[in-house]
């Protein structure tokens, strides 16, 4: 059976459905590379960034910073038209922190983006500590001529010791108050949560979602922790101090999520993906057709099933990236 008429025995509202139902055609998110760094990269906060983020800062292996705006977006237009049939667009500023540059310039970037035929959106990925007002304003404007907006924030977890074991440079106050500002301009968010994190276990990964559907966020993007070359989480990857969630536990927790959102979030990622050639591990990451399918099919079960297993604990020696030791 097909995943689409499997996800009917849990309410899962994803977000190519959402779109659908607006624009009454099939909708696809197109990556846009604006050639924008981060402030946990460029040393204002840090200098190595998040632990697990690679040197494209999650770049689409399609979107090329040495291209316009208009130009990558025409390019991944025409790919999903053939591929997907999709026929609407919404432009993805994806990579790095894509509010994190002058006002002006952001204006430029979203602008193009709007005049582009058949976009009809604007999602924007950033960092929950880079939303000053102008930019916040920014947005809501965008939407005299777009009618779909979506913030996409980064969190991974509400657990400030995670954070800090992420070298996130923020805390979860941090994203309270994005949220509460974002609200106050009725900018629609989707809330970014990476399973399986270094001492995490999957009472911590519910109480993550469980607490970002009680705050009344939108989306979810759901990703599992994948380590990708050289970056610190590799390094402390080889050395044996970081444990993946097998396949399996995987499936089993998303499962769980699905059940416990039951359509009151939408869903705008059941896993992540790497860029070919990035990645280290776990090699199950390649699947992904299979462990969404694999999801789907956990829900359709009645039985509650076997236990989630825990995630391993990590060694002590996750103590190397902790805060203090600044990279
Ligand atoms: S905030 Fe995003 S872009 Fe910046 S270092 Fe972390 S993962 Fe990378």
């Amino acid at each position: 059976m097909k995943a689409a008429a499997l996800k009917d025995a849990v309410t899962v509202r994803t977000i190519g459905d959402e779109l659908r139902r607006q624009f009454g055609c099939r909708v696809h998110k197109v990556p846009v590379h604006a050639g924008m760094t981060c402030p946990n990269r460029d040393g204002r906060l840090g200098a190595g960034g998040c632990i697990y983020c690679g040197p494209g800062g999650s770049q689409a292996a399609w979107s090329d910073p040495a291209l316009s705006v208009s130009e990558q977006l025409r390019t991944g237009m025409a790919y999903a038209r053939r591929r997907y049939k999709a026929r609407k667009f919404v432009a993805y500023f994806q990579p790095f922190t894509n509010t994190y540059g002058p006002v002006e310039q952001l204006a430029a970037h979203w602008g193009a983006a709007a005049g582009e035929k058949d976009i009809v959106g604007l999602s924007v990925g950033t960092r929950p500590d880079c939303l000053p007002e102008d930019v916040l304003a920014l947005l809501v404007r965008s939407r005299d001529r777009l009618p779909y907006l979506c913030l996409e924030l980064g969190l991974q977890s509400v657990h400030d010791r995670t954070l800090q074991i992420l070298r996130r440079g923020h805390d979860f106050a941090a994203f309270e108050k994005a949220v509460s500002r974002a609200r106050r301009r009725e900018i629609p968010l989707c809330a970014h949560v990476i399973l399986g994190l270094p001492g995490e276990t999957v009472e911590d990964m519910m109480t993550t979602v469980r607490t970002l559907l009680e705050m009344g966020i939108e989306g979810i993007k759901l990703h599992h922790l994948h380590v990708l070359k050289n970056t610190p989480l590799a390094a402390a990857y080889a050395k044996g101090e970081i444990a993946l969630m097998s396949m399996e536990a995987y499936i089993d927790v998303v499962a769980e999520i699905l059940r416990l959102l039951s359509g009151r979030m939408v869903i705008h990622r059941l896993m992540g993906e790497a860029p070919r050639g990035h990645l280290v591990a776990p090699a199950w990451t390649t699947r992904k057709p299979e462990v969404v399918t694999a999801i789907y099919r956990r829900l359709e079960r009645t039985e509650v099933g076997p236990a989630v297993p825990d995630m391993p604990k990590v060694t002590p020696q996750v103590a190397f990236i902790l805060p203090q030791d600044k990279a």
